[in-house]
């Protein structure tokens, strides 16, 4: 018996964040009714309100570790839904900064599925937790927010649900943030970076002579390079790829111009493979035009037992495949924090301060190390930040350290996957050697 376990959460949005955020507390909370405005579909299908899905979606290793202590066996469902094992480091080939990046063994492996795959994997995990309830067509209106405590939300019918702690994951464009902040409930600052990036996506057959090919190419561009791709195989023995642009340029719109975006790639391997593969999807792009944080850590004012997660916190490049994984951070993060208060006796009080910060840290280390990498390209419209050039001094060496040696291959690869943080590099065996290559580079 937990001091929340007879109480009612309510997470508005049943997508990667608020499955995650279900899942962290089912168990913990005696009734979680998780609440979506969209049709859920029962299984790997595109659906509107998360349109995203349709592109290329890497689960980091870091997100598949915060899923599984969450929803031990995960990983295997994954894999029992199709994904393809990839090895970091072996199997999915790295073009970056104008070279391929030596192979290596970085010592772990990803999972590779079609978004809409792993978000009914983790539907029916999450469905299937005690006291657990997923409603589709259930649309928020706005959260209810009484003497500056949320005690639960309002349908668009007009009916009202009262909980003892509300979850938002209604993604960046949720209208319910908005609606909190205009009825004077909240007062937070919102950061934008313009990045400018848009992205074509489309899912191939495998030609013959690739078939059973398993191995993924990722392409990113130095400066003033724009055009960015990446291929991988997912369920079915499928190609989903992924190209891309920066600025004002327009991302191709059919699979004619998707080829032609792939011989501007820095070499032919995205072109060989689907110049002649057969298309099985629409051919879908998405324009992103800024990365953006709520920074609702410092708000001036927000309600008790609300909290903010995923995309509705902090929405970055989509290029660096952290947005899932963030979530799932946070998901887990939050899961300790109540098994903590459970075993204290701490109740409630304080929760949401709590869990703020923790969120403010894990969305963070995605946002610094994608809004440095963006600001590298001068079609990130903004002032760049006080630390720029010190941040770039670091990518820099530590991108040149990584060519050379495996060791800090490998660390990058732990770095880009969120297993570890930046800080790994400064306090950890590789300290010296980093400093000292960064020291030279300065001189
Ligand atoms: C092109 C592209 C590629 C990406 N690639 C990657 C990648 O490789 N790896 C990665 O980790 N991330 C990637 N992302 C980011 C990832 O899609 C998001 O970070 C992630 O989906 C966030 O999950 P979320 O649950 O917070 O929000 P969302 O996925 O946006 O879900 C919000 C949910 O809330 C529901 N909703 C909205 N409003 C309401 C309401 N009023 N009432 C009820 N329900 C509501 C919606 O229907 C939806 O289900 C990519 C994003 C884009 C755009």
């Amino acid at each position: 018996m937990t001091a929340t376990s007879g109480k009612t959460a309510i997470v508005a949005g049943a997508s990667i964040g608020g499955l995650s955020a279900a899942a962290a507390l089912a168990g913990r909370f005696g009734d979680v009714l998780v609440l979506d405005r969209d049709t859920l579909p029962e299984g790997a299908t595109w659906r509107m309100g998360a349109g995203q899905g349709a592109h290329l979606h890497q689960l980091l290793k870091a997100g598949e570790q915060a899923l599984e202590k969450l929803l031990p066996g995960i990983t295997q469902d994954f894999y029992d839904a199709g994904a393809v094992d990839l090895r970091v480091g072996r199997d999915v080939k790295v073009f970056d900064f104008g070279g391929w990046m030596d192979e290596c063994d970085a010592g772990f492996s990803v999972t590779s599925l079609s978004r809409p795959a792993y978000e009914a994997v983790l539907r029916k995990r999450v469905g299937a937790l005690p006291g657990v309830t997923i409603r589709q067509e259930s649309d928020v209106a706005r959260l209810i927010v009484e003497n500056g405590v949320c005690t639960g939300v309002e349908l668009s019918n007009g009916t009202k649900l009262a909980a003892d702690l509300v979850v938002d994951a209604s993604g960046m464009n949720g209208p319910m943030m908005a609606k909190l902040a205009e009825d004077g409930h909240a007062a937070f600052e919102t950061e934008h970076v313009k990045i400018n990036v848009a992205y074509t996506t489309a899912r191939f057959r495998k030609p013959e002579r690739y078939r059973g090919e398993q191995m993924g190419y990722f392409f990113l561009p130095a400066p003033p390079g724009k055009a960015f791709g990446f291929i991988v195989p997912i369920e079915n023995d499928e190609w989903i790829i992924s190209l891309g642009t920066r600025g004002a340029d327009v991302p191709p719109r059919d699979v004619e111009a998707l080829r032609q975006h792939a011989m501007k790639l820095p070499d032919q391997t995205v072109y060989d493979r689907i110049k002649d593969a057969e298309l099985l999807s629409e051919v879908k792009t998405f324009r992103k035009p800024t990365a953006t944080r709520r920074k609702i850590w410092e708000a001036a004012k927000w309600p008790d037992n609300l909290l903010p997660f995923g995309d509705a916190l902090s929405s970055v490049n989509p290029t660096y495949g952290q947005g899932m994984t963030v979530a799932a951070l946070e998901a887990e993060a939050l899961a300790g924090m109540l098994d903590a208060r459970a075993e204290s006796g701490a109740g409630m009080s304080g929760l949401g301060k709590e869990y703020l910060t923790a969120a403010a840290e894990i969305s963070g280390r995605a946002w610094n190390l994608s809004v440095n990498s963006d600001y590298v390209y001068p079609e990130t419209e903004g002032e760049r930040p006080a630390n720029y050039a010190m941040n770039r001094a670091m990518a820099a060496t530590l991108r040149k350290l990584a060519d050379e040696h495996i060791d800090f291959r490998i660390a990058r690869y732990r770095m880009v996957h969120l297993v570890d943080s930046a800080t790994a590099l400064r306090d950890g065996p590789l300290a010296v050697r980093f400093f000292t290559a960064l020291q030279g580079s300065m001189a």
